[in-house]
């Protein structure tokens, strides 16, 4: 059984995905950017912890065979499918005050905002926001360890782009469809995305 879903440009979603069922996102126009959280359904204290997650990857980025891990050295979702190959752990998510900071625009919210409204539903808030995957994205590093001034890139997502997750325990996962027009991430048009849930047979 699937359930499908579109998500509109700058939305954001949330939901709980049981385990051993699969999430998948579906980049439909190609270069968008996807910001992404997850937890323990049952006990969302314990959630996605990038650097657990990188250690046992040996890599920043992120592709097929991966897992992401909580801070309880436990995975929440494995990488079971990916056409990108490369996923962004290190940029975080855009949010009102990072724009400000970094590109002088006041009042422009971001995904920070969007996991705020995903978090609302399920009784979690800020204190519950951690850095975050981003999917579809790129943050290259050189060799001296140093970052481009613009962070990200423009995303080399094409259109269909697809990434998908197996839920290694009952999960709650929050996503920002990224609003971002200030960095290249999402080629400076955001775009809409799909969601398909996929039980376990
Ligand atoms: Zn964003």
């Amino acid at each position: 059984m699937t359930n499908t879903i579109i998500v509109e440009a700058g939305g954001h979603w949330a939901g709980v995905v049981p385990k051993g069922d699969t999430l998948t996102i579906v980049d439909l126009k190609g270069g968008q950017g996807v910001d992404f959280l997850c937890y323990n359904a049952e006990h969302p204290e314990e959630r996605y912890h990038a650097p657990n997650t990188l250690k046992a990857a040996l890599t920043l980025k992120l592709s097929a065979g991966h897992k992401l891990y909580s801070d309880d050295a436990r995975p929440i979702f494995t990488i079971t499918e990916d056409t990108f190959d490369g996923h962004d752990t290190i940029g975080g998510c855009c949010s009102e005050v990072s724009n400000e900071m970094l590109y002088g625009v006041k009042g422009i919210s971001g995904c920070r905002e969007n996991f705020l409204k995903g978090l609302k539903t399920f009784g979690l808030g800020r204190r519950d926001i951690v850095p975050n995957i981003n999917f579809f994205c790129d943050v290259p590093v050189n060799d001296e360890r140093a970052l481009k001034d613009t962070v990200f890139v423009p995303s080399k997502a094409q259109a269909g782009a697809r990434v998908s997750l197996r839920a290694e325990m009952n999960a709650l996962a929050v996503i920002s469809n990224c609003p971002q027009v200030n960095n290249p991430c999402n080629h400076g048009n955001p775009t809409e995305i799909e969601i398909t849930l996929t039980a376990a047979d």
